[in-house]
């Protein structure tokens, strides 16, 4: 898929920019010519993704007239859901049109392209990366990751086929629209998500935990459990079923009906490819950044949820993606704003 459009903006509103006599926008340093001539697809930068980290830092570095070319495998996190909600502005859009909109509203920038593509290797060093696809290579100045995370649901059959719909895990995305109703909550791998019952009772639902154990419940968390009218279901849980409206969660000792079900996805972060460059990583597997969006390799970047900076909490939400996005869109331009503005400096002697 290929999109580029013409700017609206009148040619006299442009004509006198700087960038667009530094260089002739994009890729002009050494190298680059031939590199097309090989087929190779140039950029100043390369944003690997299309979800909200990727597409913000495109709209920072589009609206400074960084050449930006976006590479991405396709669906966004929250694609699976009907709705997305919090999003100022946006509560309550379908994911679809919404990134459709971003895209659209992108491509009227004429340094903006968009290409359809898995990238499956990365490498190079600052001013010479190289980012590969089964078919393309696109080589750019510098790169920023926003590959974003895969969910792992935990091995309950019938989870998978209700993802994102009948089965959710975030109560500030989707805690409201159920409020009042019954709700499942399960445990997981061990783990008892008492804080998401506990807010799903604070919204009015009915909640029954599941624990997925036999073992009884800690005494000072069956009290508050107890003191929010939380139910709690032990067994095994085998299995969520839906038909008709109803849900129904299977244990080892019955099936109860709710309307939804909660659980806890461990967040895989696609940190692959900042990885094969060189970035280190943070405890929990995400590309560690700087507040600036900047991994520990020169030139390269990372936003969204893949990313983390140090013990701050990870993005998960679109408002916090979008945010590092258009931050690090702002720093990659103002690295290569800077590197060639000294370039010009050095050479007028
Ligand atoms: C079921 C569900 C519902 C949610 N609902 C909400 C909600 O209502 N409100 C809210 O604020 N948040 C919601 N979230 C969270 C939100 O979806 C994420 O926090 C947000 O999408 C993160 O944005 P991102 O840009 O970091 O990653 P993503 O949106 O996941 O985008 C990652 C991008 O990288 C691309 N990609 C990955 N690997 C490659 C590769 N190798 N080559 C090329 N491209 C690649 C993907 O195709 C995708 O375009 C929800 C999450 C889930 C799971």
């Amino acid at each position: 898929m290929e999109t580029k459009r013409s700017y609206s903006a009148p040619a006299e509103q442009v004509k006198g920019n700087y960038l667009f006599t530094r260089t002739g926008v994009a890729g002009d340093y050494e190298g680059s010519e031939s590199r097309r001539r090989r087929g190779v697809e140039v950029a100043d930068v390369v944003v690997i993704g299309s979800g909200s980290a990727a597409l913000a830092a495109t709209l920072s570095l589009a609206r400074m007239n960084i050449d930006v070319m976006v590479v991405s495998a396709g669906n966004r996190r929250n694609e699976v859901s009907e709705s997305m909600h919090g999003y100022l502005g946006h509560d309550g859009a379908s994911p679809g049109s919404f990134y459709s909109s971003a895209l659209d509203q992108l491509t009227r920038y004429p340094t903006v392209s968009i290409r359809s593509a898995e990238i499956t290797g990365a490498d190079g060093t600052l001013d010479r990366f190289v980012a590969r696809s089964a078919d393309a290579e696109f080589s750019a100045r510098r790169l920023l990751v926003a590959t974003g995370v895969e969910d792992l649901l935990p091995a309950i059959d019938g989870l998978a086929g209700q993802w994102g719909t009948g089965v959710l895990h975030c109560v500030y995305c989707h805690g409201w629209e159920v409020r009042g109703r019954s709700v499942a909550v399960l445990a997981s791998d061990g783990r008892l998500p008492v804080g998401v019952a506990m807010r799903l009772a604070w919204l009015g639902c009915e909640v029954t935990l599941f624990t997925d154990s036999d073992e009884p419940i800690a005494p000072h968390t069956a009290k508050a459990l107890r003191a929010l009218e939380i139910a709690t279901r032990s067994g095994r849980i085998v299995s969520v079923t839906a038909a008709r409206g109803t849900q129904l969660v299977h244990t080892a000792a019955g099936s109860h009906p709710v309307d939804v079900t909660f659980v806890q996805p461990v967040p895989r972060p696609r940190a692959e490819l900042a990885v094969s460059l060189g970035c280190e990583l943070t405890s929990d597997g995400r590309v560690k950044v700087d507040a600036q969006g900047r991994t520990t390799v020169t030139g390269v970047y990372a936003a969204g949820d893949v990313a983390r900076v140090d013990d701050h909490p990870p993005a998960g939400n679109v408002t916090a993606a979008a945010t590092a996005g258009y931050h690090t869109g702002i720093a990659v331009f103002n690295d290569i704003w800077d590197a060639d503005t000294q370039r010009r400096i050095n050479q007028d002697g």
